[in-house]
């Protein structure tokens, strides 16, 4: 079925993109990281484990509290304080008492969203409507309880570079050429609509053609929200370490596979069955293999995967994670592996204790379930 390969993968890339907003954006240097970091100082103030102002700014006194505070509440402290790291230890400070969830930014909102003005109203709408109950049922689906207030910026193509500024100043990359050519390729490409996650933000880009039920379907809108929804998630409950923006061969342990990363936001798009029937693979998935090559897992671990098989990323990766959830666990299981390397595990050693087999051997299965008639 190459037709239908190539139409989901259109589609799909559309869900890389990215970008940009307004005047009032650029303009706001808060550091996004630092509502994380806050979160931390308020929580650690509130439970006595610190006296100090909330101020945003990371240093000894904070790391020194919250090295006691992991201690003494059994909390895995191989994952330190850092900029990457402060939005995934505000919500691991929070779960372990209720009362401290009321310092969640979350508490107050889910997301802050912004939308252009030349953005079509309708689109606007749905975008409103739909934004915050997609998060919340991916999160429900997953079994996590969300802390962060994300950001959701939507623009048209021909303003992208409105939004780069704000990209820069999360990632703390003020001159990373990487951004501007990846936001340019994905709001400029051929789909109607793209979307860019990195960490707390997303950044979705309108084609200035997009109609809404016409050029750019409902459910396309649907699936392109959703994908990114839970990029944001995974961000924010493992400090997904899929950043290897310059592509380099090597794989960090810690990080997340870009198949995993991928392939459970291509399954929670609700693009497949998979979402209601977790107890079967989907099949369609598998066929969409028929007259191209199995892809191999190991080798797409990096964004590196993206230029030797990016099919394979995508849709490779939706078929394992559709494996994983259907013999191994359901979606929570998918839920804990992304908590679980958000507490500082190597992610192999995380999928092993939620999966009951070991990465390898998964990657076995992986490669005997390609020659498994569909
Ligand atoms: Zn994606």
């Amino acid at each position: 079925m190459p037709g239908m390969a190539r139409k989901i993968v259109s589609v799909l890339s559309l869900a890389v993109l990215g970008l940009v907003l307004f005047p009032a954006l650029s303009a706001v240097p808060a550091h996004a990281l630092s509502a994380h970091v806050r979160c931390v100082q308020e929580q650690l103030n509130a439970s006595g484990y610190r006296e100090g102002p909330v101020d945003g700014r990371l240093g000894d006194p904070t790391r020194a509290a919250l090295g006691l505070f992991a201690r003494d509440n059994g909390l895995e402290i191989d994952s330190d304080v850092s900029s990457d790291t402060a939005v995934t230890w505000c919500r691991r400070i929070g779960l372990t008492d209720p009362a401290l969830r009321a310092f969640w930014p979350s508490a107050r909102r889910p997301v802050d969203l912004s939308i252009a003005p030349d953005v079509p109203r309708d689109i606007a709408a749905r975008i409103e409507a739909t934004l915050v109950p997609e998060m919340q049922s991916l999160s429900a689906l997953l079994g996590l309880e969300l802390a962060a207030t994300d950001e959701v910026i939507v623009v048209r193509n021909d303003t992208w570079r409105i939004a780069l500024p704000r990209m820069q100043a999360l990632r703390g990359a003020n001159d990373n050429p990487f951004f501007a050519e990846a936001m340019e390729r994905h709001c400029t490409g051929i789909n109607r609509l793209g979307g860019w996650t990195v960490s707390g933000l997303t950044i979705l880009c309108l084609r200035d053609d997009a109609v809404l039920g016409e050029s750019l379907s409902e459910r396309d809108l649907r699936h392109a929200l959703r994908h990114e929804a839970l990029h944001l998630i995974q961000h924010q409950v493992s400090a997904l370490r899929v950043r290897r923006i310059n592509e380099t061969p090597g794989w960090d342990p810690h990080e997340v596979p870009i198949w995993m990363a991928e392939g459970t936001a291509v399954i929670l798009e609700g693009r497949y069955p998979a979402q209601s029937a977790v107890n079967t693979i989907d099949r369609r998935l598998i066929g969409t293999f028929d007259d191209r090559d199995w892809p191999n897992l190991r080798q797409l671990e990096t964004r590196h995967g993206l230029k030797i098989d990016y099919d394979g990323v995508y849709l490779g990766g939706a078929v394992a994670v559709s494996y994983l959830i259907a013999r191994h666990g359901g979606y929570p299981a998918l839920g804990q592996l992304y908590e679980r390397v958000g507490e500082g595990r190597r992610f192999d050693n995380a999928f092993a204790d939620v999966f009951g087999l070991s990465l390898a051997g998964f990657y076995e299965e992986f490669a005997a379930l390609g020659n498994t008639p569909g």
